[in-house]
């Protein structure tokens, strides 16, 4: 089993993202794309379906999220979450927005 890991902090917390080139993960009896393993900071990421890694990067990590902060989410609700922020961050450099923004501010002066 081959594992390429990535390191991210989640409010303030050290996780490592674990990409495996296996099917399945299996939380219980249930295999998944992913999962959220809270006790250990550790997310796992499947190689079943290599397009939708980011995707489901942040369905995980939404998962995180509404553990850490008792968001109370349903699966569905982290569903499209995941899948809007992944896009978000697809079709649009939030840094290179930010310096844009500061250049602007910085001509007005
Ligand atoms: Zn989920």
């Amino acid at each position: 089993m081959n594992e390429r890991v990535a390191f991210l902090h989640i409010l303030g917390k050290d996780w490592q993202a674990i990409f495996t080139d296996d099917d399945y993960v299996y939380d219980g009896k249930d295999g998944a794309d992913g999962m959220a393993q809270h006790w250990l900071q550790k997310l796992q990421i499947t190689a079943r379906h290599p397009q939708e890694q980011g995707r489901i990067l942040c369905h995980e990590i939404l998962h995180v999220y509404d553990e850490e902060l008792n968001m109370e989410l349903t699966e569905h609700q982290v569903e499209l979450l995941g899948t809007a922020l992944y896009q978000l961050l697809s079709d649009n450099d939030i840094y290179a927005i930010l310096n844009g923004l500061t250049e602007l501010q910085g001509n007005s002066e």
